[in-house]
């Protein structure tokens, strides 16, 4: 046995595979293993319902890869860490590095309170492929803009690091006294409309590889056309894993570039690399400005009038809104704890557009709903929707859901199978059973009003509605 002492603090890199801290704590060191559940630090987001279900079955097979020696507690982690150094007798302190501005700021705190106390403590990159503060432009101030931020930045800055092993030899000490166990989190919800999560996903790093190794196998061959199209499951379905780190981003651009011999020129590896350099940009972007889940990028928005109805918004969550690309992505999400990409901006841009529903709001219920929530990606990504982002879609650039469903679903075969009352309307008229003649819908069982909702706002009318509210805004501002 070592004399040394490691603690590895396990954050958002639940995995052994590729996990820099981890590597370097099992270097010729006693390790221990500790989680901690952190809801106390001012300016947390405390974890949304989905994301607590997910940590749970996370934590769980990341203690089983650990031989059941990973320590879960709840609390403050400095005070903890302080507990387990002298329990322990540790030497040194390890840890992932996070990129959340409140996380940040306390492990800058963390970090200078060990090494007051003589402890040796080092951070790692194991999320980002390009830490935020290293790609600035000319004039040396953060990209706004992805292009190039990715293309010019990124891509022309350095290779991501290398992947590293799982550690090879180990020595894990664990003491049950400074474990409370992965049930006194609590962090399964009372509701149980989760019951069909585990039917889809099986969270931790075995789940994440299998969904890596399914997508390179055939998915990523055509993802350029199909990661748009709902119902084609043509996506890598990794978001969740790389949120809670069971999968890295460098793993996922190191395997989908050697399957293609290293080489980036081919248009879906292209399409798919870039997309993960969306996720860096996000994080960039919070790195960067810090408010971004809270205050509008663009401060012409802080004087828009939303109409933020409350039944408005209740319809939507429920997908009862009467648009069934709306309601069929509404669902998705409810029935498990994901929504395609494509559809994420359609509902996006009904509500904060056609029923002028603060962004905050849809930001907020897609929190606690998505099982990938990620508080980078989902700020940036809904003022993006919104028009008040950073490189965002125009305010004019309105989606029209029934446009985009007959362009992405044509068939209807994703309304169908979110929307099933639906599903014996002919193709026509699945994404506008309101045009329907009649007797089409006496044909189809369908009663608007009773078996389907009747549109909750006139699309044109809300369209012109939100263009006037943002002439307003943009005059007053
Ligand atoms: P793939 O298409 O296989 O992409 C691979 C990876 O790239 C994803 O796993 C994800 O990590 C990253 N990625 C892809 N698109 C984006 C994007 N636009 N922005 C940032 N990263 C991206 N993604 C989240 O991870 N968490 C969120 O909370 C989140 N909220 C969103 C809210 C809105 C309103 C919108 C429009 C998008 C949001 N996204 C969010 C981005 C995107 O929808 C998901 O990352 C994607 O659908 C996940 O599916 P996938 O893993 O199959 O993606």
């Amino acid at each position: 046995m070592s004399d040394s002492t490691t603690i590895m603090w396990f954050r958002q890199d639940l995995r052994l595979r590729d996990n820099p801290a981890l590597r370097e704590a099992c270097r010729g060191s006693n390790v221990i293993a500790v989680y901690i559940y952190d809801d106390i630090n001012p300016g947390s987001h405390e974890m949304g319902a989905a994301s607590k279900w997910w940590l749970h079955h996370s934590l769980a097979s990341l203690n089983s890869s650990l031989d059941n020696k990973l320590h879960i507690l709840k609390g403050d982690p400095a005070v903890i860490i302080d507990q387990l150094i002298k329990k322990f007798d540790a030497n040194e302190v390890v840890w992932n590095r996070c990129y959340e501005p409140w996380q940040v700021k306390r492990d800058k705190q963390i970090k200078s309170l060990l090494k007051n106390n003589d402890i040796a403590v080092q951070s790692f990159n194991g999320s980002l492929l390009w830490e935020p503060w290293e790609i600035m432009n000319k004039a040396g101030s953060p990209y706004k803009v992805f292009t190039p931020y990715y293309r010019k930045g990124c891509l022309q800055a350095h290779e991501p690091r290398a992947v590293v092993d799982a550690p090879r030899h180990y020595s894990y000490l664990y003491d049950a006294d400074c474990d409370s166990g992965l049930n006194s989190l609590a962090l399964l919800p009372d509701i149980k409309w989760y019951s069909q999560f585990s039917n889809r996903w099986q969270p931790g790093e075995e789940g994440a590889a299998k969904n890596l190794s399914h997508f390179l196998s055939e998915p990523i061959q055509s993802y350029k056309e199909a990661r748009d199209v709902p119902d084609k499951k043509g996506t890598s379905f990794l978001s969740p894993h790389l949120h809670f780190g069971e999968i890295s981003a460098h793993q996922v651009w190191y395997a989908t570039l050697n399957k293609f011999n290293g080489s980036i020129d081919n248009p879906d590896v292209d399409s798919y690399l870039s997309e993960l350099g969306w996720r860096e940009f996000s994080h960039y972007l919070l790195y960067h400005f810090p408010s971004l889940p809270e205050k509008n990028f663009n401060s012409k928005f802080n004087q828009f009038h939303w109409r933020n109805k409350s039944q408005d918004l209740t319809d939507w969550q429920n997908g009862m809104t009467g648009v069934p690309m709306v309601d069929a992505g509404m669902r998705e999400l409810w029935q498990t704890g994901y929504m395609h990409n494509r559809v994420r901006m359609i509902v996006g841009s009904y509500l904060v557009k056609n029923l002028m529903t603060h962004w905050h709001q849809g930001e907020a219920w897609f929190w606690d709903c998505l099982l990938d929530a990620d508080l980078a990606a989902n700020s940036a990504s809904w003022q993006w929707v919104a028009g008040s982002g950073a490189d965002a879609s125009p305010f004019f650039r309105i989606f029209n859901p029934v446009t985009q469903g007959e362009k992405f679903d044509p068939k209807g075969a994703y309304v169908r199978e979110y929307c099933p009352e639906l599903k014996d309307l002919p193709d026509k008229y699945i994404h506008k059973p309101w045009e329907a003649p009649e007797h089409i819908l006496r044909d189809a069982g369908i009663t608007l009003g009773k078996d389907y909702p009747h549109p909750l706002v006139d699309l044109k009318e809300s369209r012109q509605a939100a263009l006037d509210a943002y002439s307003a805004a943009k005059d007053a501002h």
